[in-house]
Order: C-alpha cells, then sequence, then structure tokens
C-alpha cells in the first residue's frame, strides 16, 4: 500500500485515496483514531504490520505520512507534534557539531530562533541571504562546512520567492542539501521534490490542516537514505504526531486542493480591490507582474497563494486602526485555516525581528486570506479602509 511518487493519479484523487485502504475487517472508509500505545504481539517479536510501540508507528500517523508522501511526490513521509519538531528532527538528523547552514533572511521567525537559540548552541553554526537572491546564497555557502541550504518561498510577510531549480542547483554544487518549508505554498500550488529539493518541510498547522484546530509538522523526502535518517531520529527524539491530531490533520488534508484554489481565488480579489484603493500604497502578492519574484513564481507555482500583504498611507497608527476594526477578518496570527485572519507583523508575528534588518515596515498588514463570501472580505476591507471620521 506504499503511496508514494510512483503514483500518478491526479492530485485530489491521491489527497482523498493515498496513505489508506479501507480497513480489511470492517471496510472502515476513514483510518480509525488507533487510541494505543502498544500492540499485541504474535510470539516474541511477532508484530502484526509493524506496529509494536506508538511512538515508532501508529496506524493513524501512518495513513496521514502515507498521503503526505504522495501528494509531495515523495517516497516517505513523517509526521510530527508540530512544524518546529519537523525542523528540530531535521536539523539533528543531517548536521552534526561543526556544520554550517543557509538560512533565509527573512526566514520564519520560530525558525530562525531553532537556528540561532538553539541549533547553534550545539554547534551549528548558521548565515542569513535573501532567498530571492541566487548569487547570495552562493556566497554564503561555507565550502565543505555548509551541509543545509534551507528556503522558504514564498517568505513571510514579505512574500519574497525563491528560485527552488536554481537553489537546489547551487547547494549540490556545494555538496549540501536542499531543504524547502512549503508551508505558504502547500503541496497543491508547489512541490519542491520534482523541482530539486532533497527534503520539504511543513507546519501542517496552516493551510495542510486547513481548519486552525490543530498543530503539526511533516517532512517528506525521496531519497531513502535521508529518510532512514529522519525515521531514526523521529523515533529516537520522539516529537511524532498522536493518533487524535494525525486523523484532523488528514482529515484537512483530503480537501487542500478545493481549499486552496478558493483561497487563490479569494486573494486574487483582494488584491484586485486593493491595488485600486486609494488608501494603500502598496499590495504585495506573488500573481502580481510587478512583484519581482512573479517570474519565478509563475514557474514554479500553480497558483499563487492565500496571503496577501499590503501597507497603509497613514503609517503605522493607520495599519493597527485596520486591523483592530476588521470584522469578517480575523485578528490573529497564524495563516491557513478557512477563515480569514488579519495581523500586524511589526507587532505581532514579527516583533521579535524590530530594530534588526529584519525589521518589517511599520505600515505593513498581512492577510490570510479565507474561503468565506468574496463579497463579505472586500465589503469588511472597504469599511477598514475608510479615512476614520
Ligand atoms: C508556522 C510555521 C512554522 C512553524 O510551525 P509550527 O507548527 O507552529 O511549529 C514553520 N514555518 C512556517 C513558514 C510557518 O508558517
Amino acid at each position: 500500500m506504499s503511496q508514494t511518487h510512483r503514483d500518478k493519479s491526479g492530485f485530489e484523487t491521491r489527497a482523498i485515496h493515498a496513505g489508506y485502504e479501507p480497513d480489511p475487517m470492517t471496510g472502515a472508509v476513514i483510518p480509525p483514531i488507533y487510541a494505543t500505545s502498544t500492540y499485541k504481539q504474535d510470539g516474541v517479536g511477532g508484530l502484526r504490520g509493524g506496529y509494536e510501540y506508538s511512538r515508532s508507528a501508529n496506524p493513524t500517523r501512518t495513513a496521514l505520512e502515507g498521503a503526505l508522501a504522495a501528494l509531495e511526490e515523495g517516497e516517505r513521509g513523517f509526521a510530527f507534534a508540530s512544524g518546529l519538531a519537523a525542523e528540530d528532527t531535521i536539523l539533528r538528523a543531517l548536521t552534526k557539531p561543526g556544520d554550517h547552514a543557509v538560512i533565509p533572511d527573512d526566514a520564519y521567525g520560530g525558525t530562525f530562533r531553532l537556528f540561532d537559540k538553539v541549533a547553534k548552541v550545539w554547534g551549528l553554526e548558521h548565515s542569513p541571504a535573501a532567498v530571492s537572491d541566487v548569487e547570495a546564497v552562493r556566497a554564503a555557502i561555507r565550502p565543505g562546512r555548509t551541509k543545509l541550504v534551507w528556503v522558504e518561498t514564498p517568505t513571510n510577510p514579505l512574500l519574497n520567492i525563491g528560485d527552488i531549480e536554481a537553489l537546489a542547483a547551487v547547494a549540490h554544487e556545494a555538496g549540501a542539501l536542499l531543504v524547502v518549508d512549503n508551508t505558504f505554498a502547500s503541496p497543491y500550488l508547489q512541490q519542491p521534490l520534482t523541482l530539486g529539493a532533497d527534503v520539504v518541510v511543513h507546519s501542517t498547522t496552516k493551510y495542510v490542516g486547513g481548519h486552525s484546530d490543530v498543530v503539526g509538522g511533516a517532512v517528506v523526502v525521496r531519497d531513502l537514505a535521508i529518510a532512514d535518517a529522519i525515521g531514526f531520529h523521529q523515533n529516537a527524539m520522539g516529537a511524532v504526531a498522536g493518533p487524535f491530531d494525525s486523523f484532523l490533520t488528514h482529515r484537512g488534508l483530503k480537501t487542500l486542493g478545493v481549499r486552496m484554489d478558493r483561497h487563490c481565488d479569494n486573494a486574487e480579489q483582494v488584491v484586485a480591490f486593493l491595488v485600486d484603493h486609494p488608501q494603500v500604497a502598496e499590495v504585495i502578492y506573488p500573481g502580481l507582474a510587478a512583484h519581482p519574484g512573479h517570474a519565478v513564481a509563475a514557474r514554479q507555482m500553480k497558483r499563487y497563494g492565500g496571503i496577501v500583504s499590503f501597507r497603509v498611507t497613514g503609517g503605522e497608527e493607520h495599519a493597527l486602526a485596520v486591523c483592530e476594526r476588521a470584522e469578517v477578518f480575523t485578528l490573529g496570527e497564524s495563516l491557513g485555516g478557512v477563515e480569514s485572519l488579519i495581523e500586524h507583523p511589526g507587532r505581532m508575528t514579527h516583533a521579535s525581528v524590530a530594530g534588526t534588518e529584519l525589521e518589517v515596515p511599520p505600515d505593513l498588514i498581512r492577510l490570510s486570506v479565507g474561503i468565506e463570501s468574496i463579497e463579505d472580505l472586500i465589503a469588511d476591507l472597504g469599511h477598514v479602509l475608510e479615512p476614520r471620521r
């Protein structure tokens, strides 16, 4: 029942069927939540289906892992307790003290903190570089020491685009692996392994789960030696996705394609509305021809995603007022759920980089455009952008 990149059925078919066959005993169409820590053995070492202890493997998690591998066109998938647990497992599986990694100069805050405050203490050094600048990434590589080139695309919240194919070539020339955090695009819009990346990592908390009701992470790879290293560390470190969380994430995953199309439809309409609005100074969206990463995004992404960032004309005070007055857009962190969210990166998700070169503009607002009725989303934005009397 191995569902891998050899499964050539369509994306939505894989999303719904890969990783699980209806239960042979009951016919249950959906993987049961196997709330069990251990498994009866038929004689010593006589495991049924390889299950021995639920840190090592649990059937509910196995089903999710198979589906994730199939959607990313990988060979093996691994599900974790959070995106950061997945990232930590990659670092420990694929680097050792004295090694070096290149990371995005606008990396997700938690990723930066993991490299800067945790991995560094254990001897893994890192250098930031702009993912949109292949030559800057090449220049940041330390020959012989750089083991990982770590990329997000699109990045958060400025939606910079990295050319996965070109970055894979640069990493491989230096004997390093390319890791792509595919959280923002989701496997529906972009499959980094097909473009030469070695490792894909996700916060499944976002689009993959899609309903803002579960925290999780995933790693998908093609190379079996890398898979063995990740699998060994997943079990050895133990930050696995539990069966209840695996069930919820897998349930969300089945509708990823239809949700992403609606996220993209709505985001495109929101962008069209904002671009012409007199209170909006700049709209940042990779689907806009003027976006510096547009050509690369057009090549490697199916569509441009559900995240839209924009700057208002009235400075920080104006941006804060817009965020606070929104009603259909909920003021909150995170992204990728069915509900629309609005946030002020400077004071919220990116407050920790204030005063550094990673600081974001104070008049910037980030939207995670949900799948509500588009008329209501546009009306809400129109209302909050009106100058206050
Ligand atoms: C949220 C997020 C993470 C971290 O994932 P958690 O599930 O919160 O641990 C990593 N990368 C990106 C791009 C994210 O948005």
